[in-house]
């Protein structure tokens, strides 16, 4: 099918925003963004900015933010409220945007700019249930605590969710009176700004949230600068580390990453509904979900039936634009996915794993697009069976029971998401149990998670700190408490 492009625009030109004006770098320089389905069509251009441009905007919000640390609750969720109003005016166009920059599906794409202001609402919520407590003292005094904002908040975000994983950064920082400043990915810079555009829409005072966009120059910037009480971070287990090791110990430090999520099918499940799950987990989103599907470890009994269908499910997913109706897949999401998912496939086949299908960049060369792989055969000590890849890549392991299955699924570093299929209740328990993942998933996709419940991961997949998502956790992240003694 001929591309006819459905949005013809003239490309977007960005802006940091700091103190309160948008602003390039100091040195003028931008990168681009290109449509990954369509690499004639320039999203837009966007500030590359250097360790000084962070170094600036730092001060700035330090200084900027004082006014909303003394807002009221009222008006701190009154802020949040609103820019949620704002992005659910423009879902349509957002999500449109959403495509063109990051290559998701449509249907993708929706869920995204329909999740993103539930969350603001959901931390609008929070503003207003912060509180602190009273002690009796000996004296007849009493002691009480007093929360407060931490100060200034660096918030570095992935491309994969480029509305969804900073509005739970941004949501609740600003939700506890912290002023911010965001570093989103150089993959999805349009998105971000439109969430900061939703914020100050919204009426939060511009000196309070500086926007960054860049690499790793103005990322390392902000993680290593002390003027930064807290450091919030989603994106890959590497970054993560050197992250985790600049904060230092006196300053916050919240971190989710990479992860290599297996789902286990026990010989009792039901092979279609395994395949369902399997498949949804594995290739939504192109694999590019920090709780992607990667492993399928199986009993051996059913292996086959489970592959075959494993199989046909992958093969009829349509891989295309996303803005196309009938395409189930878009592409990845930048030159380097694509180099990296096609670089594991070869790793795979040169470790000795059988390629069962896909794993093929597809003739149409005007966007990254690769077909769906599966693998089988594949042994734990195989780099496809360890390494995240973040890609549309499946491995398939067999097992003779539970207790081998489970040993398999905690074999890698990560602990993010892992699921079962089985229709044996004590079993899954047991997988529940002893799994060591931040996520368990029973006859669900090892992706989806619900707006309101704990999220984060074990070992090398999250510091586990504070959980991300769930409401009150976060907000101890994002404030800090004093003991105040008072004497009549
Ligand atoms: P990435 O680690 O390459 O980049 C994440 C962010 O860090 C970007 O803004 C990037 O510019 C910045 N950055 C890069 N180098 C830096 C440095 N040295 N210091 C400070 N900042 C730096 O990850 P990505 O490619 O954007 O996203 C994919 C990764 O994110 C995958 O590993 C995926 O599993 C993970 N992820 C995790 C979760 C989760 O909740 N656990 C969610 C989504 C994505």
């Amino acid at each position: 099918m001929p591309y006819s492009r459905p949005e013809t625009r003239p490309p977007h030109s960005g802006l940091n925003l700091v103190a309160g004006e948008w602003t390039p770098a100091a040195d003028g320089r931008r990168f681009e963004r290109r449509n990954p389905a369509d690499l004639s069509d320039l999203v837009g251009t966007f500030p590359d900015s250097s360790a000084d441009d962070m170094a600036a905007a730092i001060a700035a919000v330090e200084e900027g933010a004082e006014e909303w640390a003394a807002a009221s609750p009222e008006r701190r969720a009154g802020v949040l409220e609103a820019a949620a109003r704002w992005l659910e005016d423009r879902a349509d166009e957002l999500t449109v945007e959403l495509v063109r920059e990051e290559g998701k599906t449509r249907a993708e794409a929706a869920m995204e700019t329909g999740r993103t202001p539930k969350n603001l609402r959901f931390y609008a919520g929070e503003a207003l249930r912060i509180t602190g407590r009273s002690y009796p003292a000996d004296d007849g005094g009493l002691v009480y605590t007093r929360p407060e904002p931490v100060g200034v908040v660096g918030a570095i975000t992935p491309w994969n969710f480029p509305l969804n994983i900073p509005s739970r950064k941004l949501g609740p920082a600003l939700a506890a009176g912290n002023g911010v400043v965001f570093k989103p990915s150089p993959v999805t810079p349009l998105l971000a700004q439109r969430l900061v555009e939703a914020l100050l829409a919204g009426g939060l005072p511009p000196r309070a949230i500086a926007l960054v966009q860049g690499g790793a120059a103005p990322g390392a910037a902000l993680a290593a600068d002390p003027r930064v009480a807290a450091v919030t971070f989603t994106g890959s287990t590497e970054v993560g580390r050197a992250i985790h090791a600049s904060v230092g110990p006196s300053r916050r430090v919240q971190l989710e990453m990479g992860g290599k999520n297996p789902v286990i099918v026990l010989d009792d499940a039901d092979l279609d509904r395994a395949a369902q799950i399997i498949v949804k987990g594995a290739f939504g989103l192109g694999g590019q979900a920090c709780t992607g599907t990667s492993r399928v470890i199986v009993h051996e009994s059913v292996h086959d039936a489970l592959l075959e269908k494993v199989v046909a499910l992958a093969e009829s997913r349509t891989v295309g634009n996303g803005l196309h109706d009938g395409v189930t897949m878009g592409p990845l999401a930048a030159d380097f996915q694509l180099e990296k998912v096609l670089e594991y496939v070869r790793i795979g086949q040169d470790e000795g794993a059988k390629l069962v299908t896909g794993g093929a960049r597809l003739d149409d060369a005007s966007g990254y697009f690769v077909s769906p792989a599966v693998f089988t055969d594949v042994t734990p000590e195989m780099r496809i069976a360890r390494e995240e890849i973040f890609g549309p890549v499946l491995a398939f392991q067999r097992v003779s029971g539970l207790d081998e299955a489970v040993a398999l699924a905690d074999a890698t570093p990560y602990g993010l998401s892992a699921g079962i299929v089985t229709r044996d209740i004590e079993r899954a328990f047991a997988f529940a149990r002893r799994i060591r993942t931040g996520l368990v998933k029973i006859n669900q996709p090892t992706t989806g998670m619900a707006m309101t419940v704990p999220f984060g991961g074990f070992k090398e997949s999250s510091t586990q700190t504070f959980k991300e998502q769930a409401g009150d956790s976060m907000m101890l992240f994002y404030t800090q408490e004093k003991s105040v003694y008072l004497s009549p």
